[in-house]
């Protein structure tokens, strides 16, 4: 760093051509030329003690037009001897000294800068010999030439040194024009620091240089570092004034902490735009990759444009087509990475592929073929079927008559959804089924708003873009199983679409256009009406399917279920054969079910273990040795030939098709009860299950009614040491807990009557607990229906009498012992018969339903109608009801 320096009065000088050194800068200089070259030599090489020189500034010539003031030219010597010559410089700044040297007008600076070489090297340069200098030098302070002279080859000059004295500076430091300057330099100073500091992430080193070099100095070093022109280089040299220096030096700084700032500036931009296209180029240059890879290198442009003719070609309605016009509109402004690009392009993409004209070709509807249809396709329901003809001849008359939508009820496995299909058959039309099972939001049906992310069309319309047609036949599948909650409800959204008032232009939220909805034809199903909002229903008519008879479902059975079921496995009769006896024991031993989905589980289930035996037999014949009693001729004379049949090799597509020919004639597997008791299991179910359960008292056969059609429900009851409290056990729902307090306290109220107490006066439940349970206990129950069987079941428990395992009961029970008709005898009459009950009781008013029931099975049954409670007792124990001698009732 420049410390206060004593200047010799004469200075060795080297002209610094249109630069100037300041003091405090350091610089690296190559001298070449004889002249300097000689001056570094005796100046500062051959000496002992650091030597310093002047450095000078000089303007080019060509720059001298410029300059003012006199020109002096002077002789220079050459290298050989001094010819002093001495030249008088003037001491104002604005003059200039001009030394003529080998006819060249040298224009010297007036001030210059005492320097100290920090070091230096010499080197001598081959072929030549010539000797070069690298000299590092230090600028320390400032001087002014008096008199400039040649000494030898090199210059020399006398010299007043300009720096202040310390007494000078101590008193400029005391003036406020002073400190204020120079705290607006420091201002400037640090704020340039701190900006290079960040930019170049040093740390706070530059720093320490403003709190421990005077100001003045710092001045020079800062000027010294930024690149100016050589006229500002030479104001500042010229500034000896502090004050000048301090406010020339910060603006100097100020206007290069600008610059930067501006250059920061356009570089973060620039930096930008270029960091962000070049990651667009980067992942395109990727995409197109993936394409490539993926075999799809179609651009995204021509998926737009094939997109746009897709949306020509899909026949929309006029107001439709602006609307998607608007959208694609949208889309071809966007970048295919912008969101929202690809959810414009998905809602495009539906209203393109949405069938808004696309409509199966209807023939003319031959009645009469769709009657054979039905039934080749399904064995009796003739009801059904008839009205099935009905509603197809309404149509054929008149196509767009707006009749109430079929709505098939019955319990699983009837047939509903087949029935269906056959009318879509029948009509010529495409299927399609909508699965509304569970469906508890609204928007499964409406869909989303486009707002939401991840937002999809309801399941209508996007049945309707799988189905491409717009007429096909939609089957809402298990309609009574949608509810309602928080999200909407879907069934008033179902409204909308079986009303053929409004269906022509059904609103789905996410397609936010219309669509007409009334070319569709809607069939539905559902395991129950109950739970059909009536207004819903009100739009249907429905069409009960109850449950088979053992007799129907082998019938359905062997003409429907076992030849689908071999179609379906590769077999035929020829390969396996389910005789009936066999199937009439599945349907006894290994279902209870009221449609026929169980057992067609069962044959598929046999027909799969017959498709093993035969592929594996078929692989065995050609190896077998019995290969002579094989029947094909071309066998026989190749087996004529010789003895080595074994080895022979016989061409595979001929012999192939005479072995199984062979083999189905061979043996056709007919299945047996060993067979059906390996592939299926033990038997599920038998007629003595009533019989064992109901073995001891307590226990009463119900009919009740599930999703599953009518079923048989055993009510267990059982007493113990307790206070008089009545357990319930069996996920029972209130209706049905309220039946057993009914029937608890009509069977306390009558003990007397019913010889289970001696008086009325005694309490039957005194000491003891009632516990009432309901196997299976894991299926929820509820309904008043169990009302008599519950009474039973409590009458048979303190009487101690066992109730009949042949007879099954069914009704509603008053507190006061009136039996009210109940819903779903058709069903639970079915059940009892399947479960092998021969009595049934019923309320009496339920006389009317037994007309429903199929006679086949009425024939097979005892139905006993009770009008009071004592009738159904009268009738569920063996010889009657002895309690009761006189009734009071
Ligand atoms: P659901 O829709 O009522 O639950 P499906 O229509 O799916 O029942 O019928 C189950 C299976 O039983 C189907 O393979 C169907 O063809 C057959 N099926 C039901 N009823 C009959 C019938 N009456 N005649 C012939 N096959 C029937």
């Amino acid at each position: 760093m420049a410390e206060s320096v004593e200047l010799p009065s004469r200075l060795g000088i080297l002209p610094f051509r249109n630069k100037v050194l300041l003091p405090g800068a350091i610089i690296r200089i190559r001298c070449t030329s004889p002249s300097s070259v000689k001056l570094v030599e005796q100046e500062l090489w051959q000496r002992e003690e650091k030597g310093l020189i002047g450095i000078l500034p000089v303007r080019d010539a060509a720059e001298s037009t410029t300059a003012v003031g006199p020109v002096l030219s002077q002789g220079v010597g050459s290298d050989s001897g001094e010819r002093s010559s001495r030249i008088q410089v003037g001491t104002s700044d604005s003059q200039r000294l001009d030394v003529k040297n080998q006819q060249e007008i040298i224009h010297w600076h007036t001030r210059g800068v005492a320097a100290r070489a920090l070091h230096l090297s010499r080197g001598v340069e081959k072929p030549s010999g010539r000797v070069t200098y690298i000299v590092v030098l230090e600028g320390l302070c400032r001087f002014s030439v008096q008199e400039l002279s040649t000494r030898g080859t090199y210059y020399t000059a006398r010299i007043s040194p300009l720096e202040m004295t310390k007494a000078d500076m101590e008193q400029v430091e005391q003036d406020p024009d002073f400190i204020t300057l120079s705290r607006q330099f420091k201002a400037t100073a640090t704020e340039l620091i701190s900006i290079l500091e960040q930019k170049q992430k040093t740390g706070g080193r530059t720093k320490v240089l403003l709190e421990t070099v005077p100001v003045h100095k710092l001045a020079d070093i800062f000027v010294a570092s930024f690149e100016i022109s050589f006229e500002e280089q030479l104001s500042m040299l010229d500034s000896v004034d502090l004050k000048v220096r301090l406010s020339k030096a910060t603006e100097l700084v100020d206007r290069h902490l600008q610059s930067i700032r501006v250059a920061e500036k356009i570089t973060q931009k620039v930096e930008g735009q270029l960091s962000k296209s070049q990651k667009e180029f980067l992942l395109r240059q990727q995409m197109r990759a993936i394409k490539e890879e993926l075999g799809d290198n179609d651009d995204d442009e021509d998926d737009v444009a094939a997109l746009e003719r897709k949306m020509q070609s899909a026949g929309m309605p006029s107001n439709i087509w602006k609307h998607a016009q608007r959208e694609l509109r949208r889309l071809k402004k966007m970048q295919p990475q912008q969101p929202g690009y690809n959810s414009s392009r998905v809602y495009l993409e539906l209203l393109a592929d949405l069938p808004w004209q696309k409509a199966t070709e209807e023939n003319e509807l031959d009645l009469k073929a769709a009657k054979e249809h039905l039934d080749s396709d399904h064995y009796g329901l003739h009801k059904v079927k008839q009205r099935i003809i009905e509603y197809l001849a309404v149509r054929k008359l008149k196509p767009d008559a707006r009749g109430p939508v079929l709505c098939f009820v019955g319990p699983p496995g009837v047939g509903k959804t087949s029935l269906a299909s056959s009318i879509a058959a029948a009509l010529g039309r495409k299927f399609m089924r909508i699965s509304l099972g569970g469906v508890k939001d609204e928007a499964d049906i409406r869909g989303h708003r486009r707002t939401y992310i991840g937002s999809m069309p309801g399941r209508l319309i996007d049945g309707l873009k799988r189905v491409a047609v717009c007429n096909p036949v939609m089957l809402l599948d298990e309609i009574d199983k949608t509810g309602s909650d928080v999200r909407g409800d879907p069934a008033s959204a179902l409204l909308e679409v079986l009303d053929p008032e409004q269906n022509k232009t059904f609103n789905d939220h996410y397609l936010n256009v219309p669509f007409d909805l009334s070319k569709v034809v809607f069939v539905a199903t559902a395991n129950r009406v109950q739970p059909i909002p009536p207004a819903l229903l009100d739009r249907m008519e429905v069409i009960e399917l109850p449950g088979y008879t053992p007799e129907e479902k082998l019938k359905i059975a062997m003409r429907h279920l076992i030849p689908r079921v071999l179609d379906q496995h590769g077999l035929s009769s020829e390969f396996l054969q389910i005789p009936e006896d066999m199937v009439k024991l599945v349907i006894q031993r290994y279902t209870r079910e009221a449609g026929v989905r169980n057992l067609e589980r069962n044959l598929a289930a046999l027909a799969r273990a017959a498709a093993v035996r035969v592929t594996e037999q078929e692989q065995a014949v050609p190896l077998s040795k019995d290969v002579h009693q094989l029947t094909s001729p071309l066998l026989e004379n190749r087996l004529a030939d010789g003895g080595e049949v074994e080895m022979e090799v016989i061409p595979m597509a001929v012999n192939n098709h005479e072995l199984s020919n062979t083999f189905r004639i061979a043996s056709p597997l007919v299945v047996d009860e060993a067979m059906l008791e390996k592939v299926l299991g033990p038997p599920r179910f038998d007629d003595k299950e009533a019989a064992e359960r109901v073995a001891t008292p307590g226990v009463s056969v119900g009919l009740v009614w599930t999703t599953f059609g009518g079923e048989v429900q055993f009510v267990e009851a059982t007493s113990m040491v307790g206070t008089g409290e009545l357990h319930l056990t069996g996920q029972l729902g209130d209706v049905i807990k309220e039946s057993a307090q009914i029937a608890l306290t009509w069977v306390r109220a009558r003990a007397a009557d019913l010889k289970l107490a001696a008086s009325d006066e005694i309490n039957i439940l005194e000491g003891r607990d009632i516990h009432i349970h309901f196997p299976a206990g894991a299926v929820p129950k509820d309904g008043p229906s169990a009302g008599v069987t519950l009474v039973t079941a409590l009458v048979s428990l303190f009487s101690q009498k066992r109730v009949r395992a042949d007879t099954a009961m069914t009704g509603e029970m008053t507190l006061r012992g009136l039996v009210l008709p109940v819903g779903g005898v058709k069903d639970k009459i079915l059940a009892a018969h399947r479960c092998g009950i021969t009595r049934v009781i019923l309320p009496e008013r339920n006389l009317k339903d037994l007309v429903e029931v199929p006679a086949a099975v009425l024939a097979s049954l005892e139905i006993l109608l009770a009008k009071r409670m004592e009738d159904v007792l009268d009738q569920a124990f063996e010889g009657g009801c002895p309690w009761r001698q006189h009734s009071k009732l």
